[in-house]
């Protein structure tokens, strides 16, 4: 039979059903792997990796070193004004943001006006 991910000849007993496709047991660990980015397992697996929340701070690059520390030291700061503070381009600041909220550094609230406040994860 032929794997319908890979297109590799496997013999019959080797196929699994994944929903509508018919693959190989290779293909079947890889699409079941839990290896997503946005994935909480992996995010916790990725930040237990590096240990400590002071270790991960210590291993910040920039822009996330100033994102951080400038949240930190004013504790919450409207995410429209973050760009110009740190004079870095916004698709920079998103991913500099999306990084911290994913090693649980930082957060994002939204206001009553619709806009979002960055602040200190645990705050
Ligand atoms: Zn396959």
């Amino acid at each position: 039979m032929i794997c319908q991910r890979c297109k590799a000849d496997v013999p019959e007993e080797e196929i699994v059903d994944h929903g509508a496709q018919q693959v190989c047991e290779d293909c079947a660990m890889t699409l079941m792997s839990p290896a997503k980015a946005c994935d909480p397992w992996a995010v916790k697996m990725a930040s237990s990796s590096i240990g400590s929340k002071e270790d991960a701070i210590k291993t910040l690059q920039e822009p996330e070193r100033s994102l951080y520390n400038l949240v930190i030291s004013k504790g919450r700061v409207p995410r429209e004004e973050i760009a110009e503070k740190l004079g870095i381009e916004n698709s920079k600041l998103e991913r500099a943001f999306s990084v911290l909220r994913h090693m649980e550094l930082l957060r994002g609230e939204k206001r009553a006006d619709n806009g979002v406040d960055i602040l200190p994860f645990d705050k």
